[in-house]
């Protein structure tokens, strides 16, 4: 052991070289970009048009919603949609988008209705909020992808 070579260890590294010092201790962070989505375990039959994961039956603010576990886009009647998003906007109270151009690429992916299996009418929303949304009148039904009732929400415009 006692050669010339030198056993000495380089200095230890300070804890805040070792650690991000980011993780700083306090309340979680609330996800402000995600609805609240509760879902029951109940399955639908019924397969989510963008990703053929079997939906489930999910609650939105109240409202029963049929919803893909797996990219959160949801399926609800007409009526009930324009019911929700009055609420919805009545009392946000949140800050506001800055109007947005709408993305006529969104305009090109269309979908099955997951319900009849015929094709969906890809079309802007006629409220405010520049969010393309796909309906089949047959069924009566509206799906709107993960976000789509944020951006609709948060657009500023009557409420
Ligand atoms: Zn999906
Ligand atoms: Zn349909």
């Amino acid at each position: 052991m006692s050669s010339g070579f030198d056993h000495r260890l380089p200095p230890p590294l300070s804890p805040l070289n070792v650690y991000p010092v980011t993780a700083t201790p306090g309340p979680p962070q609330i996800q402000g970009d995600q609805e609240p989505l509760v879902f029951s375990d109940q399955v639908t039959g019924v397969f989510c048009p963008r990703c053929r994961e079997e939906t489930r039956f999910a609650d939105l603010y109240g409202t029963k919603v049929v919803c893909c576990p797996s990219c959160k886009g949801f399926l609800t009647r007409g009526e009930e949609f324009r019911e929700l998003v009055a609420k919805l906007r009545k009392q946000y109270r949140g800050p506001e988008l800055r109007p947005q151009p709408l993305n006529h690429c969104e305009m090109k992916i269309s979908c099955q209705c997951p319900v009849c299996e015929g094709p969906m009418e890809t079309h802007p929303y006629a409220g405010p909020g520049a969010v393309v949304i796909d309906s089949c009148a047959a069924c009566r039904v509206v799906w709107l992808d993960c976000g789509e009732l944020l951006k609709i929400k948060r657009n500023p415009g009557r409420r």
